[in-house]
């Protein structure tokens, strides 16, 4: 089956959701194409209270799907289903592009734009229990989540920047921080190595590796390794409240790689801070194309943007 299309959207997190806001506004009757997790990364925390309008907090999916419904409203057609294959149309010229993109391997759509908002994926450990203890302890958005861990002992998993950040922040709300890096360093810059080792509160835990989690029905502690795999080897208990990863994200491009320059961690790039690709009618929004903030409000402005480039797009071919 071939459907016909003028705006086809990848991804239901709040960069999706808003370009399909937008785009069904401007009369471009999207289809949005939902991926693998409905809703996106924002439906791994708890509580949603930086996102503004709502004072006393949002539960995340009450927010995604209040931003589901009100693309509906306009004229969204949501489709459940994973983007499996795309054939970008790079040959255009003086008409209207025939992006095609097919869905759970069968059905194809041919759109004349495309806005992917397939966000990234946060990097675990693969420790059986992160898994169990997902949303009861075990975060990877200290922004997200920090908040709940006030005046309490929490670790962060990582030497990057990232999990220097992320200590430091949870550092200004906790009563302690661990920092556990697997490496006698950390991989950081210069100035975030120094916040995170002047701050009293936050301990780094050199050459350290997380065995498993602990704990009555939450996080509560963790088993540790030091110097794993060596003569030295010495396992260790630390009790915790809250475990953050920090050990980097990778974005959900792969499909794309064929047809749109990516970074070397695999991010869209897009020309200055405007959605679009190299690609004529195909723009990116959200996480996909942003390792800096990765943060539900700028996701959601950048959809946004995303809609509006793809409705100035085809505004080009309608005489
Ligand atoms: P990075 O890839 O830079 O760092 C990941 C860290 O996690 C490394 O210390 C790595 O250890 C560790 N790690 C990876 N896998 C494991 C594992 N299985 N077990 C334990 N530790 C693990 O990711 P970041 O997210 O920190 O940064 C990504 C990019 O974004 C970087 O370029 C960074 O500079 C940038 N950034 C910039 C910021 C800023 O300028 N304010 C803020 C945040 C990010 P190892 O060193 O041993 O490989």
């Amino acid at each position: 089956m071939t459907t016909n299309v003028q705006c086809l959207i990848i991804g239901s997190g709040p960069a999706g959701y808003t370009a399909a806001i937008y785009a069904s506004r401007a009369n471009l009757h999207p289809v949005l194409i939902d991926g693998p997790l409905q809703g996106g990364q924002l439906t791994m925390t708890t509580i949603v209270e930086n996102f503004p309008g709502f004072p006393d907090g949002s539960e995340p999916f009450q927010l995604l799907d209040d931003m589901r419904r009100q693309a509906v409203r306009f004229g969204t057609e949501m489709v459940s289903g994973i983007v499996t294959k795309v054939e970008f149309d790079t040959n255009a010229k003086g008409t209207a592009p025939a992006h095609r993109i097919w869905v759970d391997d069968k059905d194809e759509y041919v759109s004349q734009t495309v806005i992917i908002a397939t966000g990234a994926s946060a990097k675990w450990l693969g420790l059986p229990s992160e898994k169990e203890y997902m949303g009861k302890g075990v975060s990877a958005c200290a922004t997200c989540d920090g908040f709940f861990y006030r005046g309490k002992t929490v670790a962060v998993v990582g030497g990057g920047d990232t999990a220097c950040e992320e200590a430091s922040y949870l550092a200004g709300l906790c009563q302690k921080v661990y920092l556990i890096v697997r490496k006698p360093y950390l991989r950081a810059t210069e100035i975030m190595q120094q916040r995170v080792l002047n701050n009293p509160k936050i301990e780094v835990l050199f050459e350290h590796n997380t065995l498993r989690l602990t704990g009555e029905g939450k996080v509560q502690g963790a088993d540790l390794i030091y110097k794993k795999d060596t003569t030295e080897a010495e396992e260790r208990h630390i009790a915790i409240d809250g475990f953050f990863l920090a050990i980097g994200h990778h974005p959900n491009t792969e499909l794309f790689k064929d047809y749109l320059e990516r970074d070397e961690e695999g991010y869209i790039r897009v020309a200055g801070d405007s959605p679009c690709t190299g690609v004529a009618g195909v723009f990116a929004a959200g996480d996909c194309a942003d390792p800096h903030y990765r943060q539900a409000i700028v996701a959601a402005g950048s959809g946004c943007k995303a809609a509006m480039e793809a409705d100035r797009f085809l505004q080009k071919f309608q005489h």
